[in-house]
């Protein structure tokens, strides 16, 4: 199992300008090994791949001496991000979508430096991280790390400075609870389960695009592109957006947690989220972020022993959980569920819910009709 823990780095000023310094070496050769790799291809029909680049490495040091000066392990991440954007463009080409081109890194763009293996360490007291070739930095060891240390990366967002640890953590599963459970997933609620549990959407994008608005206009407001002022209004506008994605994250942690406490199996629907974005629910869903979500969901599950099944969501809405009597009548409105043959009666998502359970766990003959009430609405916060 892997684990990344994130803590805040505190450089001088003169380990700021060195990383600075750093990030901008790796930008320019990340950019030089792309236009390598497209001229290769362009010129001769050749494709370069990891180790043809890697093996020029020498000569770039013996040629630019100020590669010297970064970690060689770190330089040859960077090839290595070339390689894995080249991989991703070619599969998808063959998957038959249309990607966009491996792009050159602007600068500002990119914002992070990666120990692979080697080349950094913790003092026995916290307090400092030692990164080879760059110093012993002070770090805010907020909580302890955990597992076997694998990777190191050093990033920078938002004129800050940030490590992240991947580490290598054993698994601990949770005593089995002998529940189970069906999400249905909307923009209206954030989740519905199918015992008939509300989880509220936060819509935190929504709530802070008041500020955002007076933020993004204080930007527009600066004409000079040069000014410290302007720089300084874009910054608090991605600090608003930071702290948008940060408010979503702790959110997404806290649901996931709790569904992962109480059921030994969680069943959602696999739902195609990306092709979803393209609608003109984009900005709502955005703020949703299943995506997310789901990822944090099946990485807390394995960690701890628990099942997700995605299953396939086709006609959940409009299947009588008791009778299994499907059509479009049923759903009389986008909250009420009204089965016209069986007359089943219940809150259309907690329905929905109650259907992907049992596309998860067919084996089990769910006692459908048993509850003479459909469960009243109860507004959960999520722990
Ligand atoms: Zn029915």
């Amino acid at each position: 199992m892997l684990k990344a823990f994130r803590y805040r780095l505190c450089p001088t000023k003169t380990q700021e300008q060195e990383l600075f310094n750093q990030l901008d070496l790796c930008r320019n050769l990340y950019n030089a090994a792309l236009q390598e790799r497209i001229g290769a291809y362009k010129k001769a029909r050749v494709t370069r791949n990891y180790y043809d680049q890697a093996n020029m490495l020498g000569e770039i040091k013996a040629a630019l001496p100020e590669y010297k000066g970064v970690y060689s392990q770190v330089l040859q991440d960077v090839l290595k991000r070339v390689d894995k954007a080249h991989q991703a463009f070619f599969r998808r080409v063959k998957a038959g979508e249309k990607p966009g081109f491996p792009r050159y890194q602007g600068r500002g763009r990119y914002n992070s430096l990666t120990y692979p293996q080697s080349g950094f360490s913790l003092s026995d007291d916290g307090r400092t991280a030692n990164f080879s070739k760059i110093g012993n930095i002070r770090i805010r060891l907020s909580r302890p790390l955990e597992g076997k240390v694998k990777t190191a990366t050093i990033l920078h967002d938002c004129g800050e400075w940030y490590v992240s640890y991947v580490c290598e953590i054993q698994a601990e599963p949770l005593p089995p609870t002998g529940n189970s459970v069906g999400l249905d997933v909307g923009t209206t609620w954030f989740a519905i389960t199918s015992a008939g549990e509300f989880v509220e959407n936060p819509r935190y994008f929504q709530r802070a695009s008041q500020r955002l608005r007076v933020a993004q206009r204080a930007v527009s407001r600066k004409l000079n592109k040069q000014s410290k002022r302007r720089k300084k209004a874009i910054q608090r506008v991605a600090k608003i957006h930071r702290k948008i994605s940060r408010q979503r994250l702790d959110f997404h942690h806290k649901v996931a947690n709790k569904l992962i406490r109480e059921n030994d199996l969680i069943a959602h629907e696999d739902l195609n989220v990306s092709g979803m974005k393209r609608g003109n629910l984009a900005r709502s869903i955005h703020d949703v972020g299943w995506s997310q979500f789901f990822q944090i969901l099946s990485t807390k599950a394995e960690c701890a022993g628990r099942k997700v099944v995605r299953i396939d969501p086709r006609f959940t809405s409009q299947t009588c959980h008791r009778c299994g009597h499907a059509c479009k009548e049923n759903r009389v409105s986008q909250a009420k569920f009204k089965c016209v043959q069986c007359g089943h009666e219940q809150h259309a998502d907690v329905n929905a819910a109650r259907n992907i359970l049992a596309r998860a766990e067919p084996s089990v003959v769910h006692v459908a009709g048993c509850r003479k009430r459909s469960p009243s609405i109860q507004r959960l916060e999520p722990l």
